[in-house]
């Protein structure tokens, strides 16, 4: 049998990194920077007020008080968005608006609150020293500073970085496409009535929805009864759309088997069985010289942890990133694990907690069965026990994969 490791390792030996294109920053949502960002300007641009109040000299104001405030003449007001029109000398102030620029002579800000408001006098009941709430140009970024360096995934507030820099477009790594597919003739779509002998497509689902996760795009290509002609056209039709493919079901060692059987020898295609549990029956290869194809086994439980261990890499190689599993930490066992078979690496579902002292532990769950999904979907984590580890004793410590 092949090691987890061995499979992982072929499967990013042959995944190449989609090629960055250049899109509209509302596109860009999830994707991967393919080029670094710098600022063409400082930011701020200008000197510019932090508060709605007045532009004043310093020395004007340094003695206001309370009980002896200071009155000064009011030349005008700046609102944001105006250029700075004004000159301020001794005696005289503006009235300004956040985001307004400096005009030339004041050298600090008094807030509206510090004074009565007033717009052709103010009097103002509190000193304020030079530099007070002004923003300085340059003290968010500077001029040719990376804002975002290459290799970035870009989440809400990177998009606003790249549009306070005045980008429109930008070259991303997009979030691969991913079609997924459910195979067996036993599966109905949820919403339907089931029948004698049927269940319902589960996999289809959770597998969409852990390439989003995963920071794909998933979508559903259905679920097909285990007629390899329509396997197969299925397959093909994703093939021109889809930067990845995943299906499950029909690769292990039963009779209708079809995925298996209508993909053996196409692209580069293998179907192997790899030293796990869940999820020996492996099959992964290109297909077209160019699309990965991922067929999970499809057992619910199986299918699932085979997308965390070889999918989720594969999609952040796809756009660039580090092919890191979910996180991993390590925790001391609340129970013991009496047996773990010889030769496989075990995935159990578990719980992972934190006592009062905030020290981590970690629980397998009861129902360890390759289809008992209710196990898998009140667990939010995974237990890995290596190979070579046959039992473990409450309290000793062992790797643990977080679930999304
Ligand atoms: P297979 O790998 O096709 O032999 O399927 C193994 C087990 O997983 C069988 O019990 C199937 O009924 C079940 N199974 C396969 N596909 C799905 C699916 N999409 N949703 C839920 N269960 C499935
Ligand atoms: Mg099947």
């Amino acid at each position: 049998m092949k090691r987890v490791d061995e499979h992982l390792a072929d499967i990013l030996g042959s995944v190449r990194e989609l090629p960055p294109l250049e899109l509209a920053l509302p596109e860009s949502l999830g994707g991967v920077l393919g080029e670094p960002v710098t600022a063409p300007v400082d930011l701020p641009p200008f000197d510019n007020s932090a508060m709605d109040g007045y532009a004043v000299l310093a020395a004007d104001v340094a003695a206001a008080s309370e009980t002896s405030p200071v009155s000064l003449s009011v030349v005008g007001d700046i609102a944001a968005g105006d250029q700075g029109a004004y000159d301020i000398t001794p005696g005289r102030c503006a009235r300004i608006m956040t985001g307004a620029p400096l005009p030339a002579g004041a050298d600090a800000i008094v807030p509206v609150e510090w004074t009565d408001g007033g717009a052709a006098k103010v009097t103002i009941r509190r000193p304020a020293t030079p530099g007070h709430y002004i923003r300085r140009a340059g003290e968010d970024v500077t001029a040719g500073q990376t804002v975002l360096p290459a290799g970035t995934r870009l989440g809400a507030a990177q998009i606003g970085m790249l549009a306070a820099v005045g980008r429109a477009r930008v070259l991303v790594r997009p979030r691969p496409r991913v079609a997924v597919l459910s195979t067996g003739s036993e599966l109905v779509e949820p919403g339907n009535a089931v029948g004698p002998g049927q269940i319902w497509d589960s996999n289809s689902f959770a597998l969409t929805a852990a390439v989003t996760e995963a920071g794909g795009v998933g979508f559903r290509a259905g679920s097909v009864g285990d007629d390899p002609r329509e396997v197969l056209a299925t397959i093909q039709e994703q093939l021109a759309s889809a930067d990845v493919i995943i299906t499950s079901g029909g690769v292990s060692m039963g009779a209708y088997d079809v995925v298996k059987e209508v993909l053996s020898g196409l692209g580069t295609m293998r179907f192997e069985k790899v030293a796990m549990r869940p999820g020996k029956p492996q099959g992964f290869g290109l297909l077209d010289d160019r699309v990965p194809v991922f067929t999970l086994p499809g057992n619910p439980v199986s299918a699932f942890v085979s997308f965390q261990v070889f999918v989720r890499p594969a999609l952040r190689a796809l756009q660039g990133l580090p092919p890191a599993p979910p996180r991993t930490v390590r925790a001391p066992l609340r129970v013991p694990i009496d047996s773990s078979p010889e030769g496989l690496r075990h995935y159990l579902r578990a719980n992972l907690g934190e006592d009062e002292g905030g020290d981590l532990w970690v629980a397998p769950a009861e129902a360890q069965g390759s289809h008992q999904v209710f196990a898998l979907s009140s667990s939010n984590a995974l237990i890995v026990v290596p190979e070579d580890v046959t039992s473990l004793q409450a309290g000793q410590t062992v790797d643990v994969l977080e679930l999304p």
